[in-house]
């Protein structure tokens, strides 16, 4: 499990750069050490002291995009009072996969909202959420893999907060 985070000091693949520090929810962390690094085939990792607490940083480079890990003291910060996480069944992502028609990868112009709308007209549920992912959804028209936040174009429209947000043509 992991959230997104804004990173400073850290732009690709550069000798002697580091991460210098980390933000979320407006909180700003300072990263005082480095303690380890290691790279998996998609992303790279690093472990790091701030506020006296370890957190492990995940960068992943095609996306250019960093998360927080929610090992070591990274849980406490996955403890926000106004989120609540839900995990999202099969059933559920299939149901979504289907309510899609396309996503940025394949329909750009069409592809308008967050795949999480979806799953949350999926679930019926609405707002102060964060929907996780039990397994990885995938793109019906293009199998491109979409996560929660990939902008997606639904199936002739989909209810969101009561009101119809996109019309496909
Ligand atoms: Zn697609």
């Amino acid at each position: 499990m992991s959230l997104p985070i804004h990173v400073d000091g850290y732009s690709g693949w550069k000798a002697n750069e580091r991460p210098l520090g980390f933000e979320l929810d407006g909180v700003h962390h300072r990263i005082y050490a480095v303690e380890d690094q290691w790279y998996s085939p998609d992303a790279q990792y690093f472990k790091v002291r701030a506020d006296g607490k370890t957190y492990i940083l995940r960068y992943d480079e095609r996306q250019d995009e960093w998360a927080l890990d929610s090992a070591f003291d990274g849980a406490e910060l996955f403890q926000r009072p106004d989120v609540e996480f839900v995990t999202v069944g099969a059933e559920a992502i299939r149901e979504a996969e289907r309510r899609i028609a396309g996503c940025e990868a394949c329909r750009p112009a069409h592809a308008q909202i967050p795949f999480d709308f979806v799953l949350a007209d999926v679930l019926d549920k609405q707002g102060g959420l964060e929907f996780v992912l039990s397994e990885s959804a995938r793109c019906p028209n293009c199998g491109t893999p979409v996560s929660e936040n990939t902008p997606v174009e639904p199936q002739g429209g989909i209810e969101v907060g009561g009101h119809l947000v996109s019309q496909s043509v």
